[in-house]
């Protein structure tokens, strides 16, 4: 039997929202049931955070640009939305550096160079060696980033290498960040092993039995082995653009959902109130934006959940992209990227080096540097005025890299709110807020970069979940009809 067409409306038209409506269409077909997808984005044109400018032979990237293959989700919907021959890898050799009394020092990645670097003192080398015989926490309750990491390789560790890096990630401080949320893995390997150490070698163990049978059963053995950074070829926003027009639904940017009513005795049992004045009505409603905007959202149906959600803080970050002529550059940098660590003075976050990375993205005789401003350091300089914004990062990168040349193109993005800053137990937050939801709004789901993680491949695994429990439940709902 046919089902009626049952209303989806998706509120968010960042990568989440997106996805969550490619899928739902996805899946919806597979599964022969019959939907039809709206989704409703504030801002006039799709994306959120991924903001692309093609302008002459230069793409900027305004947020996100790049994405990790480790998780695989991101490179996946690529390949399924035919963008498979327009990713583009880092070069293997890139090396990333710490700010280390004002100059960039590598950051070392084989066992000589971990002995030889200036950026941990002889004790702080001998406590991260130490790791493997530090006792194991064996309770689960979360805990921060920052105090995970200082139980296992020490203080310093943590301070010179781990905060900056991760900082410039997640543009957050370790020292409140939840370790569950973005480093769930080395928990579990820290419970189950009883240090990081081991759980990689138990890891690297694990690869060689499976590469083993599977060579003994004459299966493939060799992976594809992934650059580990990728980006679109002419700008992440190709993604957004190629997921725009592969849905068969609505899409409706310029308008902003302003008030969610709920009517159970109704067919359909939501009314979207948005601010055009008109109203749409739908079966089910996937929220796919920040946390803040869902408790505006949800604050007459339980004042505490919307509490805990507008809890989540958001900081504030601007990128300042800047281009050099190469003729004017005297000491080339040979690095991907330099993140600052608190103690230093600079008063950047992190500052990559986007034509080193992605050499395709700017023309030949051209450096191009994008400094980060803001996030867990100095938010309020993310809030200068463009000028000043300008001037601060030119003179940063002459103290850093020794550029006195003026720049021959500029572009500013500000992030005003940002990135979410998980706190301690945000995940059990989270599925509370679910739970007790669910009775309330059925039908009703949350999914995004402020739920369960905040890369790009984070938000496109949460958004296929999302897609298949709302597919599941409106088949039981139907079969229960
Ligand atoms: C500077 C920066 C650099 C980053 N770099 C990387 C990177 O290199 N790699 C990576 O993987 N990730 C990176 N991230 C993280 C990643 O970009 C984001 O987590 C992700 O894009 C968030 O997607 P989203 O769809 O969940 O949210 P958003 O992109 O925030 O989209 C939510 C959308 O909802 C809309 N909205 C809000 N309220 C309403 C309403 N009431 N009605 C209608 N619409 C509404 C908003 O306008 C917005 O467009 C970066 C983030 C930033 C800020």
């Amino acid at each position: 039997m046919q089902q009626e067409n049952r209303k989806i409306v998706i509120v968010g038209g960042g990568i989440s929202g997106l996805t969550t409506a490619y899928y739902l269409e996805q899946q919806a077909n597979q599964k022969g049931q019959a939907i039809h997808t709206t989704v409703i984005e504030e801002a006039p044109i799709l994306g959120g955070k991924i903001a692309t400018e093609r302008s002459g032979n230069f793409i900027t990237e305004g947020g996100p640009e790049s994405f990790v293959t480790r998780k695989r989700e991101a490179w996946e919907l690529c390949q399924e939305l035919g963008l498979g021959d327009q990713l583009v890898g880092t070069t293997e050799r890139g090396k990333n550096y710490i700010l280390h009394n004002g100059r960039p020092e590598i950051v070392p990645m084989g066992p000589g160079a971990a002995i030889r670097t200036p950026l941990l003192t002889l004790k702080g080398k001998l406590r991260v060696l130490r790791e493997p015989f530090v006792p194991p926490r064996t309770d689960r309750a979360d805990e921060t980033l920052g105090d995970f990491l200082r139980r296992r390789v020490g203080a310093e560790m943590v301070d010179n290498v781990v905060a900056p890096a991760m900082g410039s990630v997640y543009l957050s401080d370790v020292n409140k960040m939840s370790t569950q949320v973005v480093f769930g893995q080395f928990a579990d390997m820290e419970r189950e092993h009883g240090s990081l150490v081991k759980g990689m070698f138990a890891l690297m163990k694990q690869r060689r039995t499976e590469r083993k049978l599977a060579a003994e059963n004459g299966q493939p053995v060799k992976k594809e082995k992934l650059p580990a950074f990728v980006t679109l070829r002419k700008g992440l926003i190709s993604m957004i653009e190629t997921l725009a027009e592969k849905l068969s639904g609505d899409v409706m940017t310029g308008t902003a959902v302003n008030r969610i009513r709920h009517n159970a005795t109704q067919t359909l049992s939501y009314q979207l109130d948005l601010s055009n004045g008109q109203t749409v009505m739908a079966d089910v409603v996937v929220l796919a934006i920040p946390t803040f905007a869902m408790a505006d959202l949800l604050a007459e149906y339980d004042t505490a959940v919307a509490q805990q959600l507008r809890a989540v803080q958001y900081n504030s970050v601007t990128t300042v992209s800047v281009a050099f002529n190469k003729s004017d550059i005297l000491e080339p940098f040979d690095g991907f990227g330099v993140v600052v660590p608190d103690r230093e003075a600079s008063k950047l976050l992190a500052i990559e080096a986007v034509s080193n990375k992605f050499g395709h993205r700017s023309p030949d005789d051209q450096v191009v540097l994008r400094a980060f401003v803001g996030g867990y350091r100095h938010e309020a300089l993310s809030q200068l005025p463009d000028g000043e914004l300008l001037r601060l990062v030119r003179d940063e990168l002459a103290a850093i890299f020794g550029i006195q040349a003026a720049p021959t193109f500029h572009r500013i993005f500000r992030w005003q709110p940002a990135n979410p800053q998980y706190p301690v137990g945000h995940l059990e937050m989270v599925a509370a807020i679910e739970g007790k939801l669910q009775p309330l709004l059925p039908n009703l789901y949350l999914t995004g970069s402020g739920m369960r993680g905040i890369g790009i491949p984070d938000c496109i695994r949460q958004a296929r979940e999302t897609a298949g429990q709302v597919v599941e439940q409106l088949q039981k709902q139907h079969a229960a009809a």
